[in-house]
Protein backbone atom coordinates (compact mmCIF):
# COMPACT_ATOMS: atom_id res chain seq x y z
CA UNK A 1 0.00 0.00 0.00
CA UNK A 2 1.11 3.63 -0.90
CA UNK A 3 0.82 5.95 1.77
CA UNK A 4 -0.60 9.21 0.24
CA UNK A 5 -3.07 10.69 2.77
CA UNK A 6 -2.69 10.91 6.72
CA UNK A 7 -4.78 11.91 9.49
CA UNK A 8 -3.05 13.40 12.70
CA UNK A 9 -5.42 13.27 15.81
CA UNK A 10 -4.25 15.53 18.32
CA UNK A 11 -2.16 19.15 17.71
CA UNK A 12 -0.23 18.81 21.33
CA UNK A 13 3.32 18.76 21.47
CA UNK A 14 3.42 15.36 19.68
CA UNK A 15 0.74 15.68 17.44
CA UNK A 16 1.42 18.83 15.67
CA UNK A 17 4.97 17.48 15.45
CA UNK A 18 3.90 14.08 13.67
CA UNK A 19 1.99 16.48 11.50
CA UNK A 20 4.44 18.43 10.36
CA UNK A 21 6.91 15.94 9.47
CA UNK A 22 4.29 13.84 7.38
CA UNK A 23 3.87 17.07 5.43
CA UNK A 24 7.30 17.75 5.44
CA UNK A 25 7.01 13.96 3.90
CA UNK A 26 5.38 14.74 0.89
CA UNK A 27 1.93 13.75 2.28
CA UNK A 28 -1.36 15.65 2.43
CA UNK A 29 -1.92 15.91 6.15
CA UNK A 30 -5.22 16.19 8.28
CA UNK A 31 -4.74 17.79 11.59
CA UNK A 32 -7.81 17.30 13.77
CA UNK A 33 -7.90 18.63 17.36
CA UNK A 34 -11.26 18.94 19.20
CA UNK A 35 -11.56 22.40 18.38
CA UNK A 36 -10.27 24.91 15.84
CA UNK A 37 -8.21 27.09 18.56
CA UNK A 38 -5.88 24.08 19.12
CA UNK A 39 -5.66 22.79 16.22
CA UNK A 40 -4.42 26.63 14.89
CA UNK A 41 -2.62 26.58 18.03
CA UNK A 42 -0.42 23.24 16.50
CA UNK A 43 -0.34 25.15 13.10
CA UNK A 44 1.14 28.24 14.73
CA UNK A 45 3.91 26.08 16.19
CA UNK A 46 5.04 24.50 13.03
CA UNK A 47 4.85 27.52 11.31
CA UNK A 48 7.24 28.75 13.99
CA UNK A 49 9.65 25.99 13.45
CA UNK A 50 9.41 26.13 9.92
CA UNK A 51 10.01 29.55 9.78
CA UNK A 52 12.87 28.99 12.14
CA UNK A 53 14.53 26.19 9.35
CA UNK A 54 13.90 28.82 6.47
CA UNK A 55 16.24 31.55 8.79
CA UNK A 56 19.30 28.92 9.30
CA UNK A 57 19.14 28.29 5.29
CA UNK A 58 17.51 24.95 6.06
CA UNK A 59 14.56 25.69 3.22
CA UNK A 60 13.20 28.27 1.39
CA UNK A 61 10.07 30.08 2.13
CA UNK A 62 8.41 28.11 -0.95
CA UNK A 63 9.20 24.86 0.61
CA UNK A 64 7.45 26.10 4.10
CA UNK A 65 4.49 27.28 1.80
CA UNK A 66 4.38 24.11 0.44
CA UNK A 67 4.45 22.04 3.51
CA UNK A 68 1.90 24.11 5.30
CA UNK A 69 -0.75 24.05 2.02
CA UNK A 70 -0.22 20.25 2.85
CA UNK A 71 -2.00 20.50 5.84
CA UNK A 72 -5.76 20.10 6.13
CA UNK A 73 -7.18 21.54 9.54
CA UNK A 74 -10.26 19.69 11.01
CA UNK A 75 -12.46 19.51 14.05
CA UNK A 76 -14.18 16.41 12.27
CA UNK A 77 -13.00 12.49 13.05
CA UNK A 78 -15.21 12.33 9.58
CA UNK A 79 -11.77 13.16 7.84
CA UNK A 80 -10.53 9.90 8.09
CA UNK A 81 -12.65 8.23 5.57
CA UNK A 82 -10.23 8.70 2.95
CA UNK A 83 -7.15 8.34 4.87
CA UNK A 84 -4.65 5.41 4.37
CA UNK A 85 -2.76 6.13 7.55
CA UNK A 86 -4.17 7.79 10.59
CA UNK A 87 -1.53 8.60 13.64
CA UNK A 88 -3.47 9.35 16.94
CA UNK A 89 -1.50 11.61 19.72
CA UNK A 90 -4.00 12.35 22.23
CA UNK A 91 -3.89 12.47 25.90
CA UNK A 92 -2.65 9.55 27.54
CA UNK A 93 -5.77 7.61 28.62
CA UNK A 94 -6.95 4.45 27.37
CA UNK A 95 -10.76 5.21 27.94
CA UNK A 96 -10.76 8.50 25.45
CA UNK A 97 -8.33 7.06 23.33
CA UNK A 98 -10.65 3.67 23.28
CA UNK A 99 -13.43 5.75 22.17
CA UNK A 100 -11.80 7.49 19.40
CA UNK A 101 -10.29 4.63 18.16
CA UNK A 102 -13.49 2.68 18.09
CA UNK A 103 -14.78 5.91 15.83
CA UNK A 104 -12.16 5.78 13.52
CA UNK A 105 -12.25 2.33 13.26
CA UNK A 106 -15.84 3.16 11.50
CA UNK A 107 -14.92 5.68 9.22
CA UNK A 108 -11.77 5.05 8.24
CA UNK A 109 -11.65 3.08 5.09
CA UNK A 110 -10.72 -0.85 5.49
CA UNK A 111 -7.07 -0.59 4.05
CA UNK A 112 -6.05 2.42 6.41
CA UNK A 113 -3.75 1.87 9.41
CA UNK A 114 -4.77 2.77 12.76
CA UNK A 115 -1.58 3.78 14.99
CA UNK A 116 -1.13 4.85 18.26
CA UNK A 117 1.86 7.51 19.77
CA UNK A 118 0.97 6.45 22.97
CA UNK A 119 4.13 6.11 25.48
CA UNK A 120 2.63 3.20 27.12
CA UNK A 121 -0.69 2.13 26.73
CA UNK A 122 -0.75 -1.49 25.59
CA UNK A 123 -1.27 -1.68 21.69
CA UNK A 124 -3.22 -5.05 22.10
CA UNK A 125 -6.08 -3.61 23.90
CA UNK A 126 -6.11 -0.51 21.57
CA UNK A 127 -6.25 -2.87 18.96
CA UNK A 128 -9.26 -5.14 20.39
CA UNK A 129 -11.50 -2.00 20.89
CA UNK A 130 -11.51 -2.20 16.43
CA UNK A 131 -12.30 -4.68 14.21
CA UNK A 132 -9.00 -4.47 12.51
CA UNK A 133 -6.54 -6.02 15.24
CA UNK A 134 -4.18 -6.76 12.41
CA UNK A 135 -3.86 -3.51 11.25
CA UNK A 136 -3.48 -1.25 14.58
CA UNK A 137 0.36 -0.80 15.35
CA UNK A 138 2.13 1.62 18.01
CA UNK A 139 4.30 4.28 16.10
CA UNK A 140 5.72 6.21 19.65
CA UNK A 141 7.63 9.03 17.98
CA UNK A 142 10.22 11.02 20.64
CA UNK A 143 9.82 14.47 21.46
CA UNK A 144 10.55 16.92 20.06
CA UNK A 145 9.09 15.34 16.52
CA UNK A 146 10.29 17.11 14.01
CA UNK A 147 14.41 16.99 15.30
CA UNK A 148 14.66 12.92 17.23
CA UNK A 149 15.30 10.19 15.00
CA UNK A 150 13.51 7.61 16.43
CA UNK A 151 10.44 5.97 16.22
CA UNK A 152 9.87 2.98 18.66
CA UNK A 153 7.28 1.00 16.69
CA UNK A 154 5.09 -1.58 18.93
CA UNK A 155 3.85 -4.53 17.31
CA UNK A 156 0.57 -5.44 19.18
CA UNK A 157 -0.24 -9.29 19.59
CA UNK A 158 -2.57 -9.31 16.69
CA UNK A 159 0.01 -6.85 14.38
CA UNK A 160 -0.02 -8.36 10.87
CA UNK A 161 3.63 -8.11 9.10
CA UNK A 162 2.26 -6.33 6.56
CA UNK A 163 1.35 -3.73 8.79
CA UNK A 164 4.53 -3.65 10.39
CA UNK A 165 6.54 -3.82 7.35
CA UNK A 166 4.42 -0.79 5.65
CA UNK A 167 4.89 1.15 9.01
CA UNK A 168 8.52 0.83 9.18
CA UNK A 169 8.68 2.02 5.24
CA UNK A 170 6.55 4.55 6.23
CA UNK A 171 9.13 5.67 8.86
CA UNK A 172 12.02 5.67 6.85
CA UNK A 173 10.65 7.94 4.58
CA UNK A 174 9.80 10.30 7.49
CA UNK A 175 13.35 10.30 7.91
CA UNK A 176 13.23 8.38 11.17
CA UNK A 177 14.91 5.53 12.33
CA UNK A 178 12.33 2.72 12.92
CA UNK A 179 13.24 0.27 16.23
CA UNK A 180 10.28 -2.19 16.90
CA UNK A 181 9.76 -4.16 20.14
CA UNK A 182 6.70 -6.46 21.56
CA UNK A 183 4.03 -4.92 23.31
CA UNK A 184 4.85 -5.06 26.79
CA UNK A 185 3.92 -2.34 29.50
CA UNK A 186 6.20 1.15 29.10
CA UNK A 187 7.54 -0.39 25.94
CA UNK A 188 11.36 -0.75 25.72
CA UNK A 189 12.13 3.51 25.99
CA UNK A 190 9.77 4.25 28.49
CA UNK A 191 10.74 0.97 30.81
CA UNK A 192 13.99 2.69 31.19
CA UNK A 193 13.77 6.58 31.18
CA UNK A 194 10.52 6.74 33.53
CA UNK A 195 12.54 4.89 36.72
CA UNK A 196 15.35 7.46 35.96
CA UNK A 197 12.84 10.36 36.04
CA UNK A 198 11.00 8.95 39.07
CA UNK A 199 14.20 8.08 40.83
CA UNK A 200 14.89 11.85 40.39
CA UNK A 201 11.64 12.73 41.78
CA UNK A 202 11.99 10.85 44.49
CA UNK A 203 15.43 12.25 45.55
CA UNK A 204 13.66 16.13 44.97
CA UNK A 205 10.50 14.57 47.26
CA UNK A 206 13.41 13.00 49.73
CA UNK A 207 15.58 16.57 50.03
CA UNK A 208 18.55 15.16 48.50
CA UNK A 209 19.11 17.60 46.40
CA UNK A 210 17.48 20.56 44.64
CA UNK A 211 16.17 19.89 40.65
CA UNK A 212 19.48 22.06 39.58
CA UNK A 213 21.88 19.57 41.22
CA UNK A 214 20.01 16.46 40.50
CA UNK A 215 20.30 17.79 36.22
CA UNK A 216 23.74 19.17 36.67
CA UNK A 217 25.01 15.41 38.08
CA UNK A 218 23.31 13.46 35.39
CA UNK A 219 24.32 16.19 32.31
CA UNK A 220 28.22 16.66 33.50
CA UNK A 221 28.50 13.18 35.19
CA UNK A 222 26.57 10.64 32.52
CA UNK A 223 26.67 13.59 29.21
CA UNK A 224 23.07 13.49 29.49
CA UNK A 225 21.93 16.08 26.79
CA UNK A 226 19.14 17.37 29.74
CA UNK A 227 18.92 16.36 32.92
CA UNK A 228 15.75 14.33 34.47
CA UNK A 229 14.17 16.96 35.87
CA UNK A 230 14.18 19.10 33.03
CA UNK A 231 13.24 16.11 30.70
CA UNK A 232 10.47 15.95 33.22
CA UNK A 233 8.83 19.19 32.44
CA UNK A 234 9.64 18.90 28.27
CA UNK A 235 7.54 15.61 28.21
CA UNK A 236 4.69 16.39 30.73
CA UNK A 237 4.17 15.51 34.65
CA UNK A 238 0.73 14.44 33.61
CA UNK A 239 2.01 11.93 30.61
CA UNK A 240 4.53 10.70 32.85
CA UNK A 241 2.35 10.24 35.89
CA UNK A 242 0.33 8.32 33.27
CA UNK A 243 3.19 6.39 31.83
CA UNK A 244 4.53 5.20 35.83
CA UNK A 245 0.76 3.95 36.81
CA UNK A 246 0.57 1.42 33.65
CA UNK A 247 3.60 -0.02 34.23
CA UNK A 248 2.78 -0.45 38.11
CA UNK A 249 -0.22 -1.75 37.60
CA UNK A 250 0.70 -3.62 34.28
CA UNK A 251 3.95 -5.97 36.30
CA UNK A 252 2.41 -5.66 40.03
CA UNK A 253 6.16 -4.39 40.94
CA UNK A 254 6.85 -1.73 43.52
CA UNK A 255 9.85 -0.49 41.69
CA UNK A 256 7.03 2.02 39.37
CA UNK A 257 5.68 3.02 41.81
CA UNK A 258 5.28 7.02 41.26
CA UNK A 259 6.56 9.41 43.74
CA UNK A 260 4.28 10.99 46.00
CA UNK A 261 5.68 14.53 44.72
CA UNK A 262 4.66 14.07 40.79
CA UNK A 263 1.50 13.38 42.09
CA UNK A 264 1.15 15.93 44.18
CA UNK A 265 2.59 18.47 41.05
CA UNK A 266 0.15 17.05 38.68
CA UNK A 267 -2.70 17.61 40.97
CA UNK A 268 -1.29 21.23 41.31
CA UNK A 269 -1.99 21.12 37.52
CA UNK A 270 2.18 22.39 37.32
CA UNK A 271 2.38 20.18 34.38
CA UNK A 272 5.55 21.52 32.96
CA UNK A 273 6.69 23.63 29.94
CA UNK A 274 3.37 23.42 28.82
CA UNK A 275 1.79 25.05 31.91
CA UNK A 276 4.35 27.37 32.74
CA UNK A 277 5.38 25.54 35.43
CA UNK A 278 6.41 22.34 36.95
CA UNK A 279 9.75 21.26 38.56
CA UNK A 280 10.84 24.67 36.84
CA UNK A 281 9.30 27.71 36.63
CA UNK A 282 8.55 28.97 32.73
CA UNK A 283 6.64 32.06 33.79
CA UNK A 284 9.56 34.46 32.79
P1 LIG B 1 -0.69 17.23 24.77
O1 LIG B 1 -1.46 17.41 26.02
O2 LIG B 1 0.34 18.24 24.38
O3 LIG B 1 -1.70 17.12 23.52
C1 LIG B 1 -2.81 16.28 23.47
C2 LIG B 1 -3.79 16.88 22.47
O4 LIG B 1 -4.79 15.91 22.15
C3 LIG B 1 -4.54 18.10 23.01
O5 LIG B 1 -4.38 19.18 22.10
C4 LIG B 1 -6.00 17.63 23.07
O6 LIG B 1 -6.93 18.64 22.82
C5 LIG B 1 -5.97 16.62 21.93
N1 LIG B 1 -7.13 15.76 21.75
C6 LIG B 1 -7.63 15.41 20.53
N2 LIG B 1 -8.70 14.64 20.65
C7 LIG B 1 -8.93 14.49 21.96
C8 LIG B 1 -9.92 13.79 22.69
N3 LIG B 1 -10.89 13.10 22.12
N4 LIG B 1 -9.85 13.87 24.02
C9 LIG B 1 -8.86 14.56 24.64
N5 LIG B 1 -7.89 15.22 23.97
C10 LIG B 1 -7.93 15.18 22.65
O7 LIG B 1 -0.05 15.77 24.86
P2 LIG B 1 1.26 15.19 24.12
O8 LIG B 1 2.44 15.41 24.99
O9 LIG B 1 1.26 15.67 22.72
O10 LIG B 1 0.95 13.62 24.19
C11 LIG B 1 0.09 13.00 23.26
C12 LIG B 1 0.37 11.51 23.22
O11 LIG B 1 1.73 11.29 22.85
C13 LIG B 1 0.16 10.77 24.55
O12 LIG B 1 -0.34 9.49 24.30
C14 LIG B 1 1.58 10.70 25.10
O13 LIG B 1 1.76 9.63 25.99
C15 LIG B 1 2.38 10.49 23.83
N6 LIG B 1 3.80 10.87 23.87
C16 LIG B 1 4.19 12.00 24.51
C17 LIG B 1 5.54 12.35 24.53
C18 LIG B 1 6.01 13.61 25.21
O14 LIG B 1 7.21 13.81 25.35
N7 LIG B 1 5.11 14.49 25.62
C19 LIG B 1 6.49 11.56 23.87
C20 LIG B 1 6.04 10.43 23.18
C21 LIG B 1 4.69 10.09 23.20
Amino acid sequence: MEIKKVMVIGAGQMGGGVAQVSAQTGWETVQYDINMELVNKGIGVMDKNLSRNVSKGKMTEDEKKAILGRIKPSVSLEDAADCDLVIEAIVENFEIKKKVFSELDRIAPPHAILASNTSSLPITQIAATTRRPDKVIGMHFMNPVPVMKLVEVIRGLATSDETYQIVEEASIKMGKVPVWCKDVPGFISNRVLQVMINEALWELYEGVAPAENIDNIMKLGMNHPMGPCALADLIGLDTILSILNVMYEGYGDPKYRPSPLLKQYVQAGWLGRKTGKGIFDYSK
